[in-house]
């Protein structure tokens, strides 16, 4: 039995997932063997069970492996994992499986369960990825994120919702106005943590944590685990079980990566050259700038490549509809910048082109993660100018993987002017060109919002929730 100490309350029968008391089989499958491999041995709810199998989901994922059997017993989770390693599938079906045993009634305005996701785009797959898995169970679900008109929103929630799925400005803003209580909240799912604190969600989010009942089961998960999440994680989880599905190697495998040098004025020539290629099926490119994917998407348009822009000062219903040209292969590329592009999950990406370098270098991994794909193959191809060297080396150490060079003839790193950059090239290319400047201002933001000052990063983190939101 699981007992909270210090200020957590022990839990009660009717608090529990119900499986938990009517068998104690998933505590001891737990004990004896950590990861159940087969959905079968986890006895999932049958109509869950069913939704998966039409899914065509024969195995369960590492992730899915560990974290369903240990949420189904009850234990929060801390789990490291990055899209695309199928963690939405292992926090949604413990949460599914306990409302198809258990049917409790939906409440108006207080929900059982509440995920919460950094942006509008992840928030909308996370609630399509619970109707299919949920699609024979009944159970209600609701969407809350800004940018859109809150009416719809507020009468879903009222007519009571089982699993509310939220971005945090929206949510906090239907809390003040008192349209949603989350003193039922029985199940509480943190997905993307360190990408909600990238963009400066922290406040929001601890003012939705202090409003969650203190008798609760947390999920939550993060790409990355950086001493920032850990002491979140730490104040939100009770003896969590850790499970790492180490992003880096799991999500890169079977990408192949390759860079590209190129002079900033050939990019566009290059990138159209790449995507007359053969087999070059699917592709997303990303800028840094939403204007630059404007302008991106107008040339290769014109080049008569057919393409949408998806960012974030497009409306959610420009978004939406870009995305879906995009999965009904209405357009063959799509060009975003790292926010909008955020947790997108469309199978069959068969390239994902940097047009510009990202100024991080975990922006690379979440950036080329949505290629290869659910054991498809995949190529990213990054091009690099020689002002961006700095950040494709920084990409280098973090995946302590050296890219392979497509032109090795034109290595701006081995040229004689490529050295001359490398010793000075930091405050060159700084006083020289205003996208290095930016490119420079990334890094000293993120060297000095490590030690806590309000910077650029902060109003970077501004400039993000407002496009989440
Ligand atoms: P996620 O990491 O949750 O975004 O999932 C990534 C992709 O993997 C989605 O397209 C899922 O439909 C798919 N997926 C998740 N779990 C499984 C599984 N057990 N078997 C096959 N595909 C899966």
């Amino acid at each position: 039995m699981r007992l909270r100490e210090g200020p957590f309350l022990p839990l009660t029968h009717r608090q529990r997932p119900v499986r938990y008391w009517i068998s104690n089989k998933t505590p001891c499958n737990l004990k004896k063997n950590k990861y159940l491999n087969t959905f079968d041995s986890m006895e999932l709810f049958p109509k869950l069970q069913r939704a998966l199998n039409e899914q065509g989901y024969e195995q369960p994922t590492p992730i899915q492996a560990q974290t369903i059997p240990a949420a189904i017993a009850g234990r929060d989770v801390l789990g490291c994992a990055q899209t695309g390693t199928g963690k939405t599938a292992a926090f949604a079906l413990p949460i599914l499986d306990y409302l198809g045993n258990e049917r409790p009634p939906a409440r108006p305005n207080r929900p059982t369960t509440l995920v919460l996701a950094p942006t509008r785009e992840l928030a909308i797959q996370i609630s399509e990825s619970f109707r299919v898995y949920g699609k024979h169970i009944r159970f209600r679900e609701a969407l809350v994120y800004g940018g859109v008109r809150q009416e719809g929103q507020v009468r879903a929630i009222r007519r009571g919702v089982d699993v509310l799925i939220a971005t945090p400005g929206r949510l906090l803003d239907l809390m003040q106005q008192g349209h949603i209580d989350l003193g039922s909240v029985e199940f509480f799912v943190l997905d993307e943590a360190d990408r909600m604190l990238d963009m400066g969600f922290l406040p929001a989010l601890e003012k939705i944590i202090s409003e969650l009942p203190s008798h609760r089961q947390s999920l939550f998960f993060s790409a990355t685990l950086p001493p920032k999440i850990r002491k979140l994680a730490s104040e939100l989880l009770f003896n969590p079980i850790s499970i790492d599905v180490t992003p880096k190697s799991s999500s890169l495998e079977g990408i192949e990566q390759v860079v590209k040098f190129v002079q900033r004025d050939k990019k566009v020539t290059s990138l159209q050259k790449l995507l007359g290629g053969e087999s070059v099926d699917r592709v997303i490119v990303f800028t840094r700038t939403k204007h630059g994917a404007n302008g991106l998407t107008r040339k290769i348009e014109k080049a008569g490549f057919r393409a949408a822009a998806i960012h974030g000062n497009k409306t959610q219903n420009a978004r939406q509809k870009a995305l879906e040209a995009f999965r009904r292969k209405k357009v063959q590329v799509l060009v975003a910048t790292d926010v909008a592009a955020r947790g997108i999950d469309i199978a069959g990406v068969t390239h994902v082109v940097n047009y510009d370098m990202p100024v991080d270098p975990e922006s690379y991994v979440h950036r080329i993660g949505r290629t290869g794909r659910a054991g498809a193959e995949g190529t990213a191809v990054s091009f690099c100018t020689p002002d961006e060297c700095d950040e494709l080396r920084a990409i280098e150490k973090l995946t302590g993987k050296r890219l392979t060079v497509e032109n090795p003839e034109s290595d701006f790193r081995s040229s004689s002017s490529s050295s001359k950059t490398r010793k000075t090239g930091y405050r060159k290319s700084f006083r020289g060109n205003p996208r290095a400047r930016n490119s420079n201002r990334g890094r000293q933001d993120r060297r000095s919002s490590g030690r806590g000052k309000k910077t650029g990063a902060s109003n970077r983190a501004g400039r993000q929730k407002a496009a989440a939101n």
